[in-house]
């Protein structure tokens, strides 16, 4: 145990040392506590003694709320990669955006540190069984880590939850409870539960290690970016501008501002990110309560959104210290997105940025499309989104028709004419007839994230030039269905290029969609009036929209 630790009630302020198991202040009874340390000593000894270890959650030990690492508890958790979104980037026109990976978790989702850390607290005090109610990722970890801390867990879970994260619960040999209700109704019976059979129960932000364990995001932010990017203006390390997060109860981003809070007393940041929270609209308490300025939350009695991790319908007081905590560091904004907002994140994820995530997830990268369109994050800053976790297997009603082509052929034993077979049957699937597309650009990265925008996403055979001259000589060889044109080239310009094309009755009549990085004036509006079909503004598109945009004029 960090031997200056003691916790500090939020209500009355009276200060006491740390025990798990006396969750409440002696003085005035609140359950709303926070962890501080002795921040001088650590920030003298940190920078030398973090160069030796290992990229973990355990690094940071000397601002936890535990005697010491657990190694027998430990699978891994905490040194998720930080990893550039290159494509995402361009689309939004935002060239500083970072992704923190979570759902490279052990058990795939960022609730791997609030469980390791709080079942190691639970271990070192004796405790060994213990109630937790989940929308679902909870009480998958907790599961994990109590199964190697041989703790007994029950886990209520609201019958929201997809039945492939119950079983995943129950394989760990935790206790499932369902309950058909409301994620709020199904906490109040595991508190009833908990407190009939005298046992400990999760109590979400109110427990300190979950709140610390939280705050470890913020620290390896600080020092990948700082890798990245090199130090802050006026500190060792760096901190960026945003911190994105989808947010149900709200405890990751409660964490993450105490977390830069402290580097920022330490004076290793020279500053605590602005926070981005983003809530499922249907279910949004945070969000409205933001939006009209109040300091409580009306709780939401019936949650109408498919994303169960999200469906925290009454916040409490989490809502109240979340927003309290943004007003005293650098602000932010709470806002939601629609369920088909995030189901669309998620597609040009995985297709632009090969990352894989659950709705849940991919509400935060939703909420940065919507930001950055309405000017709130702008393009300059340094934006890290938390992909809080990964879906497995990916829910039915996310892929829509058409995702597979299926190729059936004869099994009459020869060789030879199952081989011929498989070739009439792959000669079926077209992939002779695709439409045929010319990008022209002399970027190479434009073209590289429209070729990836084409391609991911639908079946077409690609040409590349990379100035007007190629594009006109391209364009006669190959008579593409379609041409995506740049309009600031070296030697020929896209102005260039119609006009050579309309010369011909070959070439003419081939649609065009101009994708441009340029404010156009009127005059030049008017002299591609008649040749165009579409005009695109360079990062301001995101892939489905070109990509309807195309199948539209192929049609
Ligand atoms: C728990 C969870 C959230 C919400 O986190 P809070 O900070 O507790 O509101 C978001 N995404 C995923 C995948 C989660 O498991
Ligand atoms: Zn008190």
């Amino acid at each position: 145990m960090p031997s200056n630790l003691y916790v500090e009630c939020l209500d009355c302020g009276h200060q006491t040392p740390f025990t798990v198991s006396k969750p409440a202040c002696p003085k005035c009874g609140s359950n709303w506590r926070e962890a501080r340390y002795d921040y001088a000593a650590v920030a003298k000894d940190w920078p030398a003694l973090l160069a030796d270890r290992p990229f973990d959650i355990w690094r940071y030990q000397e601002l936890l709320p535990l005697q010491g690492p657990n190694m027998e508890l430990t699978l891994g958790e905490g040194g998720t990669p930080l990893i550039r979104a290159n494509n995402l980037g361009m689309m939004l026109g935002c060239p500083n955006l970072y992704v923190k990976d979570e759902r490279q978790g052990p058990t795939a989702s960022f609730k791997d540190r609030q469980a390791v850390i709080t079942v190691a607290a639970l271990k070192e005090a004796g405790v060994n069984e213990f109630v937790i109610a989940s929308t679902g990722n909870v009480a998958i970890s907790y599961s994990a880590y109590a199964s190697r801390a041989s703790i007994k867990l029950w886990a209520f879970l609201t019958s929201l939850v997809p039945a492939a994260k119950m079983r995943e619960v129950a394989i760990y040999g935790t206790q499932v409870i369902k309950i058909t209700g409301s994620y709020d109704q199904a906490k109040k019976v595991a508190s009833e539960f908990a407190h009939q059979r005298g046992l400990s129960i999760d109590q979400g932000a109110r427990t300190i290690p979950c709140i610390e364990a939280m705050k470890t995001i913020s620290f390896e932010l600080a020092e990948q970016l700082t890798r990245l990017l090199g130090p802050g203006e006026t500190t060792p390390w760096r901190a960026p501008d945003w911190y994105i997060q989808s947010v149900s109860g709200g405890m990751g981003p409660i964490g993450v501002i105490k977390g830069f809070k402290e580097l920022f007393d330490m004076g290793l940041v020279d500053k605590i990110p602005k926070v981005a929270a983003l809530q499922a609209e249907g279910c949004a308490p945070m969000a409205h309560a933001w939006k009209q300025n109040r300091d409580t939350a009306i709780p939401v009695l019936s949650p109408r959104t498919h994303i169960a991790t999200l469906a925290t319908g009454d916040p409490g007081r989490t809502y109240t210290i979340l927003r309290q905590k943004m007003l005293e560091s650098s602000g932010g904004v709470i806002d939601s997105v629609s369920d088909e907002e995030a189901f669309r994140a998620m597609h040009y994820l995985a297709k632009m940025e090969g990352l894989s995530v659950e709705p849940a997830a991919a509400v935060a990268f939703a909420g940065l499309v919507k930001l950055v369109r309405a000017s709130i994050i702008k393009s300059h800053e340094t934006v890290v989104i938390n992909c809080t976790g990964h879906t497995m297997p990916i829910e039915r009603n996310i892929l829509g028709e058409g995702w597979s082509r299926d190729i059936v052929f004869p099994q009459d034993g020869m060789e030879e004419s199952q081989e011929e077979g498989l070739l009439a049957a792959l000669s079926k699937v077209g992939i002779d007839r695709f439409p045929r597309i010319a990008i022209v650009d002399d970027n190479p990265e434009v073209r590289r994230l429209v070729r990836r925008i084409l391609q991911s996403q639908g079946n077409y055979t690609l040409f590349e030039a990379t100035n007007g001259r190629e594009a006109v000589e391209l364009v006669q060889r190959e008579h593409p269905n379609l041409i995506i044109l740049d309009l600031m080239m070296p030697e020929m310009d896209g102005y260039a290029v119609m006009d050579e094309l309309k010369k011909s009755p070959d070439t003419a009549d081939i649609p065009i969609i101009v994708v441009t990085a340029k404010e156009l004036t009127p005059a030049e509006k008017d002299r591609m009036r008649g040749h165009i079909q579409r005009l695109m503004q360079k990062g301001d598109f995101m892939s489905d929209e070109l990509l309807d945009e195309v199948r539209a004029l192929l049609r």
